[in-house]
């Protein structure tokens, strides 16, 4: 039998945490990826008061904002990988997330255009920016102590397609009304979130078989789906124009 868990429900499929690299395989020692970059942090606090940290139940302010536990993943990563192997996929990140920091017109599109982000050179940097979310999404299922997919490092490796991991972009109306109340009072509202995992798990095989999370850049983000078994997953990095979801109609 199947069902939906989320939170504490997902414990008993969890795995023994990374003892090597979960991308190369070297025995370490681990580093820790940031749940998010180090410009995107920069970029919303600046030098301004201490930064907020919150989660569903509880909000509060963090010393650092770089170098806090509430900002990294657990150590998944050796340092290598973390550091030259990534930069060109971290770099395409930054490029995407402050493009959509800058343009909440974005917003306003069904689509989101590759090459208004990228250029003439949208294909190969897109790959990248999946490349970063691949590495995203693995560091955050190791952090929530699962099995990360070996498709994931097989990507970043230069296979052709995650086939067991579903991107797709979408806006949230939640999100933009929001950011649109506080601006209406003059207070900057715009935010980075990683929104709660959703999993699914076979009891009699004892096995997770889907995770579903997501990240959000103000109004706009990503969501992914693992299913175990799947092949043939859609990403949204295949085309220029990817459709830009409703998250009502994802979640
Ligand atoms: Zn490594």
């Amino acid at each position: 039998m199947e069902e939906m868990l989320s939170g504490d429900d997902l414990a008993p499929y969890r795995v023994p945490p990374l003892g090597s690299c979960w991308w190369c395989g070297n025995d370490g020692p681990l580093t820790h990826e940031h749940k998010f970059k180090k410009a995107d942090l920069k970029r919303m606090w600046g030098d301004g008061p201490a930064p907020v940290w919150g989660d569903s139940t509880r909000m509060r302010p963090i010393k650092s904002a770089q170098r806090s536990k509430d900002v990294r993943f657990t150590p998944g990563l050796c340092a290598p990988c973390n550091n030259a192997r990534s930069q060109p996929f971290d770099r395409a990140y930054d490029v995407f997330s402050g493009f959509l920091w800058h343009r909440p017109s974005v917003y306003n599109g069904d689509v989101l255009d590759l090459s208004d982000v990228y250029g003439e050179n949208w294909s190969t940097q897109t790959r990248l920016l999946v490349g970063y979310l691949a590495k995203h999404i693995a560091s955050r299922m190791a952090h929530d102590g699962y099995q990360i997919p070996a498709s994931l490092p097989a990507f970043l490796n230069g296979a052709d397609r995650i086939g067991d991991v579903e991107i797709v972009l979408f806006k949230s109306r939640e999100i933009h009304q929001r950011e649109s109340e506080l601006d209406r009072n003059g207070i900057d509202g715009r935010s980075l979130q990683l929104l709660p995992a959703v999993g699914r798990a076979s009891r009699s095989r004892r096995q997770l078989e889907m995770y579903c999370s997501g990240l959000t850049i103000s109004s706009v983000g990503v969501m992914y789906r693992w299913n175990l078994g799947a092949t043939e997953a859609n990403s949204f990095h295949h085309q220029r124009q990817p459709p830009l979801h409703w998250y009502h109609d994802l979640a």
